[in-house]
């Protein structure tokens, strides 16, 4: 017998008739004799409309409110699935953020995790009832409810599951693990049977949108073993059919790239003729800094002639007139000549542990994306990622070629 928390997103509670099959995937771990605690998003879709009926009555609502209608989705689902076991016969009850409580901060709309009280259900987990927890919410050091920003319910689970010391957190979603690319780019690509933390942790910050990152960094500090899997396939979650997300030291064969993540959400700026001379990145980036825009990749160019030279760097696709206007703003004190900026981009990232053994794995990169004639814009390295910037028109050229190179392809 162990403890499990299972998690269900949007598209696996996206109709009566899901739920229903859901509460099957519930029952199915409880007759095998696990005590069972389940995390639940909002129906899909719904956290959209909910965000755009905010968004229609305010520009700048309060955001307080909107954690007070956005966390309404999660209150549904948690409801309906109760109802759904109890219609199996097994005991179950929901509970909402406020009443665990799951405390937070009060950053509302991107609250962060203080604890979780699990007394109240640890009780009734030892009495066979399961608990079922909406996602998403939690009770602000305020006394209000606040939502934990999109996507937050993958964090919710794993919380949780830190929280009653569970032995695995199932995050059952429409795909049926983590693949070693995107298959519906790559035919080719393969469902990794495990994946190291810091693996998935660049996955999910480089454009892989499986877990939320944040959800994988908690899986990571508290040592949750986190699966991915379908809640549309028959397998139980312990016989555990999808991607286990775990300690390097749980990985017998450690592959030297496990796998390539892609991001067209980025773009790219250059500033032209900035003054090569201290303080100089300092002051484009302070600026950017204070306007709490993220800037990804840097590169500046050695200058020429001593004294001018380039910057260039990428921001989120979303951020990229707001940093224009910044930088614009900041132009008598900046002093460079022009601005260019190009939304069509893509950074292509290999990632993988076994970099920090061996040696040619960037060298490879450069070699085969040279041999199909991309050229490379922009490059930045980490322990266990090599990162480039190509056009975006070749995002499905570099994924088929570098997945080929580094031997990643299906037989
Ligand atoms: N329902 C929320 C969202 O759509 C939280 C989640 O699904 O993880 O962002
Ligand atoms: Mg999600």
């Amino acid at each position: 017998m162990a403890r499990i928390v299972q998690k269900f997103g949007g598209t696996s509670v996206g109709d009566i008739d899901r739920i229903k099959n859901v509460a099957r995937k519930v029952e199915a771990e409880v007759k095998a004799g696990h005590q069972v605690a389940v995390v639940v998003s909002a129906m899909s879709g719904v956290t959209n409309q909910l965000v755009a009926y905010c968004r229609q009555i305010s520009g700048l609502y309060d955001a307080r409110e909107y954690d007070a209608v956005v966390a309404s989705g999660e209150q549904v689902t948690s409801g309906l699935l109760a109802i759904a076991l109890q219609e199996l016969g097994i005991p179950a009850r929901s509970w909402q953020g406020w009443q665990l409580p799951m405390r937070t901060d009060d950053v509302h709309a991107k609250a962060r995790i203080l604890g979780v009280d699990t007394t109240e259900i640890e009780t009734r987990l030892a009495r066979g009832e399961v608990a079922v927890v909406a996602g998403f919410q939690g009770l602000g050091t305020d006394g209000r409810i606040t939502t934990l920003g999109r996507g937050g319910s993958d964090t919710s689970a794993v919380a949780l599951a830190a929280a009653l010391n569970a032995e695995r957190c199932d995050i059952y979603t429409d795909v049926d693990g983590v693949y070693t690319t995107d298959p519906r780019i790559v035919t080719k690509a393969r469902k990794l049977s495990r994946i190291t933390y810091e693996e998935m942790l660049e996955m999910a910050s480089q454009g892989a949108k499986v877990l939320q990152t944040r959800s994988v960094e908690m899986a990571m500090n508290h040592r949750v073993r986190v699966q991915v899997l379908s809640s549309f396939a028959e397998a139980r979650g312990s016989e555990i059919p999808g991607t286990l997300v775990v300690d390097e030291e749980e990985i017998m064969e450690q592959e030297v790239v496990s796998g390539i993540a892609y991001s067209r959400d980025e773009a790219k700026i250059t500033l032209l003729g900035v003054a090569d001379r201290p303080g100089v990145a300092a002051a484009i980036f302070g600026p950017l800094a204070e306007a709490s825009i993220n800037v990804d990749m840097i590169v500046q160019n050695i200058s020429e002639n001593g004294s001018l030279t380039d910057m260039t760097f990428t921001v989120a696709k979303t951020e990229l007139e707001r940093t224009r206007q910044v930088l614009e703003q900041a132009r008598a004190l900046l002093d460079y000549r022009s601005i260019r900026t190009d939304a069509n981009v893509v950074k292509v990232s290999v990632i993988g542990v076994g970099m920090r053994s061996h040696t040619g794995v960037a060298q490879r990169m450069f070699r085969t994306l040279a041999e199909k004639g991309i050229n490379i814009q922009v490059i930045t390295t980490s322990e266990i990622k090599v990162s480039v910037l190509i056009a975006e028109e070749y995002t499905e050229l570099a994924l088929r070629a570098l997945h080929t190179a580094y031997g990643l392809d299906r037989a």
